[in-house]
């Protein structure tokens, strides 16, 4: 008889997103002549950058000849692309990575998922609240976490982002040996300044913990204080990894291509206390289980390295940006409290109230579609979240039907 995976039965299944089509659909059924403006999904918008567009079409004019044609690459991906990565965003920004310590992967989503299957089942793992599903719901389904009771799991420690610590969680009270941070935020839109990771990094080395960053919207940080990686940080290179992508950069979100860092100096330990390189069991699991991605899309991702693709990249990045700083403006001229929008392309908002109440409001009243905060934990709720991944015109329509019905 085959059995599954019992921890399978403990995940809580997510109606966030079911539930959210559904009010959707009952709306626009009822209202056949309000046309929805969504703000709730974080998916980008915008056409990739046009030097990613060149170098995909030349990448496959390539493959339809046997003399330039490309098979299977190196697990690990090229080296042209591991190397512009390890050049353009962080040699260049005084973070000293090499390019054997970049992997290239499909996704950080796969990546952030995956990484934790190289750690030990009694791993303590801490997890901010709100966050991206991701890093809970693979560590329940390795068996690391106990029932769910109350929208939390026995045996997760969570590290709240509250309005009183602005969004930013306080060191875990008790010991821990995982740890995952994501910053720019998703959902909070929050930025950690590198005083506040240097905290981090100093707690992991003093307890030979692990830091999984996911710096999936470092681009949007412009404020050049701000860290954009973990490595612009004294320490972090023996307790830190990095997930990176190119999804929310460049928009990469249905062409696929993300990395991760893992330098050589960072250790986990055996059962008896030795150390053991996590680059060289990140290395073993990631040539294990993968292929590596397509060759044009890695020529692509290599394109956003370029001048033209920087200033693209850039111009992408500053046009959701502008919607954010604008949705922002507008929903504080409202008199809701905000957090996000400046680094970030999320805007948290202090419902005032009940997660759902305020997402109901916008929805009947002005065909707005944001994401209730509730549905990315405990302390999402009584706020909302609101993406800028949308048209300048249709983010403004959004705005003035807001203000014409709240
Ligand atoms: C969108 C997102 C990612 C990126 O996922 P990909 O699989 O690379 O598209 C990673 N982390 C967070 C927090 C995200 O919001």
């Amino acid at each position: 008889m085959i059995k599954i995976n019992e921890n399978y039965n403990k995940l809580q299944a997510s109606y966030l997103f079911s539930d959210i089509a559904k009010r959707v659909t009952a709306h626009t059924e009822a209202n056949p002549d309000q046309s929805i403006i969504r703000l709730g999904i974080g998916d980008v918008t915008r056409a990739l950058p046009d030097a990613c567009i060149k170098a995909l079409h030349a990448a496959v004019d390539e493959m339809a000849n046997d003399g330039s044609f490309h098979g299977y690459g190196p697990e690990q991906g090229y080296d042209f692309l591991r190397e512009a990565i390890a050049k353009g965003d962080f040699q260049s920004r005084g973070a000293d990575i090499e390019a054997d310590e970049i992997f290239v992967s499909d996704g950080a989503k796969c990546d952030s998922g995956n990484f934790q299957e190289i750690f030990a089942t009694d791993a303590t793992v801490a997890i901010p609240d709100p966050v991206y599903p991701v890093y809970v719901d693979t560590n329940v389904m390795a068996g690391r976490t106990g029932e769910a009771k109350d929208g939390r799991y026995e045996g997760l420690v969570y590290l709240d982002a509250t309005k009183e610590n602005g969004f930013i969680p306080d060191l875990p009270k008790t010991p821990v040996d995982l740890i995952y941070l994501c910053f720019p935020n998703n959902p909070t839109g929050a930025t950690a300044t590198k005083a506040q990771l240097k905290a981090w990094i100093d707690y992991a080395r003093d307890n030979k913990a692990l830091i999984l960053f996911d710096a999936a919207y470092e681009a949007f940080v412009q404020d050049d204080s701000l860290p954009r990686s973990i490595y612009e940080i004294e320490g972090s290179k023996e307790v830190a990894i990095e997930f990176r992508s190119f999804s929310k950069t460049a928009g990469f979100t249905g062409t696929r291509c993300a990395y991760t860092v893992v330098p050589k100096t960072c250790m986990a330990y055996t059962e008896s206390g030795e150390k053991a390189s996590v680059h060289a069991l990140w290395n073993r699991r990631h040539t294990t289980k993968f292929n590596s991605v397509s060759y044009p899309v890695q020529r692509a991702a290599e394109a956003v390295f370029s001048p033209e693709g920087q200033a693209q990249v850039q111009e992408l990045v500053s046009y959701y940006l502008k919607n954010a700083k604008y949705i922002r403006e507008q929903m504080e001229s409202l008199g809701y409290d905000c957090m996000g929008g400046e680094n970030s392309p999320y805007i948290w908002i202090d419902a005032k109230g009940d997660s759902w109440e305020l997402f109901d409001k916008l929805l009947n009243n002005t065909g707005v579609v944001c994401t209730p905060g509730a549905g990315f934990g405990k302390c999402g709720e009584g706020y909302i979240r609101i993406s800028a991944f949308n048209s300048f015109e249709n983010v403004q329509e959004a705005m003035s039907r807001i203000k014409d019905a709240l």
